[in-house]
């Protein structure tokens, strides 16, 4: 399956940045590829989706929603007992977020769902977290239904 390949190459392509940059933060990666990580805050139209970041190519650059990333912290806090692996800071969650943009940026993939599936499996690898980013997958890839305002 499409969906399953793009897992692959995500998987191996985060064993290869890793390889090639060391360890370290998602955010620190992402300054030793020269993206620089943009703090803002923006809402959605109805208040419903939420994106916690999003990235352009031209220039490489990510976009946080601090906003929407407390926001996402808290509600996770207050249903803590749904993960395995507890429940993921404000840290982690911007962790995910930053490596999840990388993924787009560096594979040049911008959406579709087999694309957010591969960028899930790369952020879990690159953080090596033990959260399960599709737990929030909703809420951290709405690419496609992006309506932002200004
Ligand atoms: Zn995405």
């Amino acid at each position: 399956m499409w969906s399953d390949l793009l897992c692959l190459e995500a998987s191996s392509l985060a064993r290869r940045v890793r390889e090639e940059h060391g360890s370290g933060s998602a955010g620190a990666l992402a300054a030793r590829l020269g993206v620089p990580i943009i703090e803002d805050c923006w809402q959605v139209a109805g208040g419903r989706i939420l994106n916690l970041a999003e990235c352009s190519l031209r220039p490489p650059e990510i976009r946080l929603n601090r906003q929407a990333i407390a926001d996402l912290a808290v509600r996770l806090a207050a249903r803590c007992e749904c993960l395995p692996h507890g429940v993921p800071t404000e840290e982690d969650l911007i962790e995910l977020a930053v490596a999840h943009e990388l993924y787009h940026l560096l594979s040049g993939c911008a959406s579709g769902l087999a694309v957010e599936l591969a960028a899930h499996t790369f952020a879990r690898e690159v953080t090596a977290l033990p959260f399960s980013p599709e737990a929030f997958a909703s809420l951290l890839s709405p690419h496609d239904r992006r309506e932002e305002i200004q």
